[in-house]
């Protein structure tokens, strides 16, 4: 079998300056992922520079009042503040800036060549921060600016496929209203921030997606679900561009969840939502960073991912296999089948 290589346009961002003693959404993510940029796991990966998103990108999804509200909390310097445990410093409003930046230049380059995959690694993450309110170790919305920003450039319809261990909130409260744009999320039943009920967003059926997994569901309900809801979805929704919210924190270490996925698992789902891309976007993705709390776990699995983008076999893997326990969900595929009449 020949291997097909693939040339993959990266963005990174660790943002030091964005940092809270003792929270786990902390640089430590991705400092370890420093040395990429000098020797990329795979010669394939282009770095790519960026500038920080303006005004404008920003007002695609969030209001200006939000704006405002982040500038001046970050003007009292780092704290926690409510919802949830959120945080800033000083200066997190420009690692905020420069994570859609980062998020952008992928998009606008992939829309403007006409195909190509992209991995905006990045933080601070963005799916929880709703168009009003900055939330769940989130200060702006990356992949929902992106995915608006793709429809005002021209773009049809755009796909947000997010298999982060976390309902991505905020990309479903962003899109509500807007037909061109799908979502489709992939979350531990009843986790943070308890949103994305099999029922919800009921005024967008067939076109935001939910499916709230048990816990322990492992790899293969995620291969289910991609194969027998998330496909014939794509297959009828018919976008011209993915963006998928790639979180890790489903892996099996991952002190946060207890979804149970492995980093096998993520290699061979990228390579479906590649497969994906190439049948009905015309090789148009874009992978953007959410989640993921185990730093050796996310390392493996972001290379991994990078490894079935760029058509290589080889990645690290230091955990292995997960437990295997898949709980019966033949009721909630044909539920979500029902629902979204697919
Ligand atoms: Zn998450």
């Amino acid at each position: 079998m020949s291997e097909k290589k693939t040339k993959v346009y990266c963005t990174y961002q660790d943002a030091p300056e964005h940092y809270y003693k003792g929270h786990p959404e902390s640089p430590k993510r991705l400092l370890s992922l420093r040395g990429w940029l000098q020797e990329p796991p795979y010669p394939e990966i282009q770095w790519l520079d960026f500038s920080p998103a303006t005004q404008a990108d920003l007002l695609l999804i969030h209001h200006k009042e939000l704006l405002e509200e982040l500038k001046l909390e970050c003007r009292q310097g780092a704290h926690e503040y409510e919802p949830a445990p959120t945080y800033v410093t000083a200066d997190s409003y420009q690692a905020a800036l420069g994570a859609v930046g980062a998020t952008l230049r992928l998009s606008r380059k992939i829309i403007r060549d006409g195909r190509g995959f992209g991995f905006a690694i990045i933080r601070p993450p963005g799916h929880h921060a709703e168009p009003g309110q900055a939330m769940g170790f989130c200060l702006l919305n990356n992949v929902a600016i992106a995915a608006a920003d793709a429809v005002a450039s021209g773009i049809g319809k755009a796909a947000i496929i997010d298999f982060d261990a976390h309902h991505g909130n905020g990309i479903q409260a962003a899109f509500l209203q807007t037909p061109q744009i799908g979502y489709f999320s992939t979350q531990e039943k009843d986790s943070y921030p308890g949103t994305g009920r099999l029922e919800s967003a009921p005024q967008a059926r067939g076109r935001i997606i939910n499916i709230p997994l048990p816990v322990f569901s492992g790899n293969d309900a995620f291969f289910r679900v991609f194969d027998e809801i998330l496909e014939p979805w794509i297959a009828r929704f018919d976008p011209e561009i993915l963006f998928v919210s790639a979180g890790y924190d489903g892996h099996f270490s991952d002190p946060l969840t207890t979804l149970t996925l492995d980093t096998n698992m993520y290699y061979q789902i990228t390579q479906r939502l590649v497969d994906l891309a190439e049948t009905y976007c015309e090789g148009r993705m874009i992978f953007v960073l959410e989640g993921g709390y185990d730093l050796v776990a996310l390392k493996d699995n972001i290379q991994a991912s990078l490894a079935a983008l760029t058509g290589n076999e080889k990645f690290k893997d230091h955990f292995g296999k997960a437990p295997n326990v898949s709980p019966d969900i033949d009721t909630l595929i044909e539920d979500i089948k029902k629902i979204h009449q697919l």
